[in-house]
């Protein structure tokens, strides 16, 4: 009698199951997938847990589109990024949106993030230890967000990432892989700042050319997600 009625209630559960169509499953997925980036947000906004907690102003979660197929990553937050607790909002975040959309990419279709959430006092380099007890916030963001191809700014997320000692001058302009994820490693804005060169093969011209095949990864992407039938 015992094994009948679990029976019934298994048959029942997989009726259950097998009634939910793609449509539901897919927003129950959405719902725990919000969920859980509240939390992070949530988790990072209360953060103490290594002293740059002590001279921030704001804490800086990134922001963007949470459906995109293109994550750039900085170092951290800078003095006006702090102030305002948005990424790349300054100078070179700036640069950053001028340079992506005359390359055809806006900002508004990317997520845009930094290593460590808080701001570096002085604009230093986040040590290696900031780097460890923050960088699970930046993992946990890349796995809610799963983008195609993600772009380390600059040496120090790009060191991160990679997890290679390479300088960024080195790794630019090629491709890589981080858990199935493409990595495409590009200058950070603020040294394009310090060379205003456009000379053939000066940061700003290398950089010209990294966004363009940025661009054409990005819309061979798109195709792929319109042949999968999941985007528009
Ligand atoms: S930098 Fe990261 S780990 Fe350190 S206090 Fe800020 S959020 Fe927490």
């Amino acid at each position: 009698m015992a094994d009948d009625s679990a029976s019934a209630s298994e048959i029942s559960a997989s009726e259950i199951s097998a009634a939910e169509s793609p449509y539901e499953r897919e927003n129950k997925n959405d719902g725990r997938r919000a969920a859980a980036w509240a939390a992070l947000r949530s988790a990072v906004g209360a953060c103490e847990k290594c002293g740059l907690c002590q001279t921030r102003t704001r804490t800086v979660f990134g922001q963007g589109s949470l459906d995109t197929p293109l994550v750039f990553v900085g170092e951290g937050p800078g003095e006006d990024e702090d102030a305002q607790g948005l990424a790349f909002v300054g100078r070179a975040g700036q640069l950053l949106t001028r340079i992506l959309s005359a390359g055809g990419i806006s900002r508004e279709e990317v997520f845009i993030a930094n290593v460590v959430k808080c701001r570096p006092p002085g604009n230093r380099v986040p040590t290696p230890e900031e780097m460890m007890m923050c960088g699970g916030f930046l993992e946990a963001q890349l796995l809610l967000l799963r983008p195609k191809i993600l772009v380390p700014l600059g040496a120090t997320s790009t060191k991160w990432i990679l997890k290679t000692t390479e300088g960024v001058n080195a790794l630019r302009g090629r491709w890589f892989e981080w858990r199935g994820i493409e990595v495409f490693p590009m200058f950070h804005p603020s040294y394009l700042l310090r060379d205003d060169s456009r000379r053939k093969g000066s940061p700003k011209d290398l950089t010209w050319q990294d966004v363009q095949v940025l661009k054409e990864k990005l819309d061979r992407c798109g195709k792929e997600v319109r042949q999968d039938g999941l985007g528009a």
